[in-house]
């Protein structure tokens, strides 16, 4: 990273810094496989090296000097050409001599009528003769040094620490894997996960599986036919049902809710006048 950025060891204050993956692995030698190259990074991040942002879009952006522009329209020397593009720009980016401006190479390329690619080599060349600072848009990270830069000999990874991430990572591989096998329901499986204690949802695939035995057309009209007779509280509902049934009794009456069959009103289960309807 230090070579890349050209940046000396020692103490730093903090500054971020724009990481283009593809091309610090280009410049790496030997060259690192990119997952490789991202897990280091992460590692120096969770050991409080340096700090690694999660993926960011940057759109290209400029800033140009007040002064050289001002020589860059005066010199007859210069291209009528050339200074029609930084008319351009002046005129698209107010305050491109306070800061980083954001630009859109595609939409200068249409209002200038040239090719992105011109528009890129004008903008290079602007920042290559000292006009001003552009950066291309690129996809990849916001890396910064965490108040010291290491050079390669005094750099120490507490590996007890590293370790200590990867058994927490590799349990939470298996739990991950465990899920995906698991028999029971899945909800509960993610409820118990994270510490609750939940009921069968009756929606997960596994819980449609298990359902097989109960025969949901006739729950369903009988929780229809109890209700026509007088509103119930809910609880007291689905006691009259069988334990083996109440997944599905939770699953079918949320199902009429949706259908509008019926409306929960503080507990309070009533069939609509819809519902009544139904056989
Ligand atoms: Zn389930």
């Amino acid at each position: 990273l230090c070579r890349y950025f050209e940046l000396a060891s020692g103490p730093v204050e903090d500054e971020l810094f724009d990481l283009d993956l593809e091309s610090i692995i280009e410049f790496s030698k030997p060259t690192l496989k990119k997952h490789k190259f991202l897990n280091a990074l992460k590692i120096l991040h969770r050991s409080d090296i340096i700090f690694l942002s999660t993926s960011v879009f940057q759109p290209s952006r400029l800033k140009l000097s007040e002064h050289r522009i001002r020589l860059l329209l005066a010199n007859r020397k210069n291209s009528s050409r050339l200074k029609e593009f930084v008319s351009l720009l002046l005129r698209n980016y107010e305050g491109i001599f306070y800061g980083k401006s954001k630009i859109s190479e595609a939409g200068l390329s249409k209002k200038f009528k040239e090719s992105e690619d011109k528009i890129r080599k004008a903008l290079r060349w602007l920042h290559n003769n000292d006009y001003g600072e552009y950066h291309e848009q690129f996809n990849g990270f916001l890396v910064g040094f965490r108040g010291y830069r290491y050079n390669q000999k005094e750099l120490k990874i507490n590996t007890v620490k590293y370790l200590q991430q990867k058994e927490i990572y590799i349990d939470r591989l298996k739990k991950m894997i465990a899920y995906i096998k698991t028999e029971g329901c899945r909800q509960k499986y993610l409820s118990a996960y994270f510490g609750f204690e939940d009921t069968d949802c009756g929606i997960c695939d596994n819980c449609l599986k298990s359902r097989n035995g109960i025969d949901s057309t006739s729950l369903r009209s009988r929780i229809v036919s109890y209700l026509k007779d007088k509103d119930y509280d809910i609880h007291e509902l689905y006691r009259l049902f069988d334990l083996t049934e109440r997944g599905e009794f939770i699953r079918i009456v949320k199902e009429l809710e949706s259908e509008d069959y019926l409306r929960i009103v503080d507990n309070l289960i009533q069939i609509t006048a819809s519902g009544r309807k139904l056989k």
